[in-house]
């Protein structure tokens, strides 16, 4: 398989699945994305169901990973799989799991008992071994440095932990994380895993990240990279547990399934849109957004606006808590009909003229339900802590905010969409204990695996907010 940038024009050059795995943005500002998508019809289907049900999830990442992957020797790509996909990290050896709701339509899709409870960690886990191995055969490292206010920061430390070609430097805005998310990331001990807090905001974070990356013979000299979510392995990950879910709630291989995604930069659902261009039999998408609605806008109104940081409100479901979905030209490539000249001239030109786009009068946006399946909607707090206490009330299920986001919005598409809905788990309730108490009256019960978590030493160093004080411990740790 081939890629391509979002951006490119007719004639431009293609790259590798082992050469775009180490970057990020594509040189002309575009994501890559395959040159077309691969097909599967109801007899892979069968195939797949039976290589899940006998040899399991690694099993199942494999086949579908190899209709993506043609420049990596496929014992090699099998060996990664098994090595992400292991009961110790996820709990069970089932690895992914669904559960019905009551005897309705709704069902839970558990894609959060990776090592640091978020979904995250299903695609993050094989990325860090992809790395791993990628780097091994070049004879390469890679110094990745990033900013995270939670989930990302986390999942990548545990997938990164003791690889020695790569060191990881995360930092975050000083006290500002929960005590859980905290605790999680300074609690490790691996030598390449460096914490740091700096005195400012999560923005303030993006912004040393960006002005490292500035300084082009710094960038060189550390070959700082990067595992933000428009990698493109990060997006091909995910896709495997749209297959897998899809077999475990559907026992014939005809049979529609209709997904809800609590969605923030439109990684998640983004694999859901490729799965169901692959042939998947996914009837609709649910997009589900907070108050952060730039997403639900857009599928709404078919008008793109991109939000300024000061509009982007702090929620309880934060790892949502977008401006711009860093994703979502994956998907407008597809619906305009793959026309990179066109997704330059929208991203490009138009956003940094007038700050967002309007498909409304397309062809494209009018029939983006029946064509893509993508419906949406929006929750509030109240929603939320309403939907995590009556769920909890009728029917002993404890869900975390983001799901909740999910389960509410899934709730206003029931009968208008094909059931089963499959609402997907991004985290579990321990992330977020503040708002399940708010909801439920009591905190979250601590999974065993994260008992004691907080008491754990701490590792990490304060920094001011000053690029150059965190350029000069880089230095100094690198040596
Ligand atoms: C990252 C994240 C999301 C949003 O996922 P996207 O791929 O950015 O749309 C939702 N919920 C949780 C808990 C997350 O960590």
């Amino acid at each position: 398989m081939r890629y391509i940038s979002t951006r490119a024009l007719p004639g431009a050059p293609t790259a590798g699945f082992s050469d775009i795995l180490l970057e990020g943005l594509a040189a002309d500002g575009g994501l890559y994305v395959p040159v077309e998508y691969p097909r599967v019809d109801a007899s892979q289907l069968a195939e797949w169901r039976d290589v899940l049900a006998g040899d399991g999830y690694a099993a199942l990442a494999h086949r579908v990973l190899s209709l993506f992957v043609d420049d990596i020797p496929s014992e090699d790509l099998l060996r990664a799989c098994r090595r992400a996909y292991t009961a110790e990290k996820f709990g069970s050896p089932r690895i992914v799991t669904a559960d019905r709701i009551g005897d309705g339509s709704l069902w839970i899709g558990h894609l959060s008992n990776g090592p640091t409870a978020a979904f995250k960690d299903m695609a993050m886990q094989l990325l860090g071994e992809l790395f791993e191995y990628e780097l091994d055969r070049r004879g390469q490292s890679l110094t990745i440095l990033g900013a995270t206010s939670g989930d990302t920061g986390s999942s990548a430390e545990y997938a990164l932990r003791g690889c020695s070609r790569l060191s990881v430097y995360m930092l975050t805005p000083a006290g500002r994380m929960s005590p859980f998310q905290q605790a999680q990331m300074f609690g490790l001990a691996d030598p390449n895993i460096h914490n740091i807090a700096i005195d400012g905001v999560f923005d303030d974070c993006q912004d040393i990240v960006k002005a490292v990356n500035r300084d082009a013979g710094f960038k060189e000299r550390h070959r700082i990279g990067a595992v933000n979510s428009i990698n493109w392995a990060r997006i091909v990950a995910q896709v495997i547990y749209y297959v897998a879910l899809w077999l475990r709630v559907t026992t014939d291989n005809g049979q529609r399934v209709s997904f809800a995604v609590p969605s923030g930069n439109f990684g998640n659902i983004c694999a859901g849109h490729i799965a169901r261009e692959m042939g998947l039999p996914i009837d609709a998408l649910i997009l589900a957004t907070n108050e952060n609605d730039v997403l639900h806008e857009f599928f709404s109104t078919g008008r793109y606006r991109v939000r300024a940081s000061s509009e982007v409100a702090e929620t309880s479901s934060p790892s949502m808590d977008i401006s711009k979905a860093s994703n979502f030209e994956r998907f407008v490539f597809d619906l305009v009909g793959r026309d990179g000249g066109l997704v330059r001239r929208l991203f490009g030109e138009e956003i940094t003229r007038s700050g967002g786009f309007d498909l409304s009068a397309t062809p494209a946006f009018q029939s983006i339900a029946t064509r893509y399946g993508f419906v949406s909607g929006s929750s509030t707090h109240a929603d939320r802590v309403e939907t995590i206490r009556g769920l909890h009330r009728d029917t002993g299920v404890l869900i975390d905010p983001h799901t909740a986001d999910g389960v509410h919005v899934a709730h206003q598409w029931i009968g208008r969409v094909s059931a089963p809905i499959v609402v997907l788990e991004t985290a579990l309730p321990i992330k977020f204990a503040e708002t399940i108490s708010e909801a439920i009256g009591a905190p979250p019960p601590t999974p065993p695996r994260f008992a004691g978590i907080e008491d754990a030493p701490r590792r990490v160093v304060d920094l001011p907010n000053d690029a150059d004080e965190v350029k000069a411990y880089i230095e100094q740790s690198e040596g």
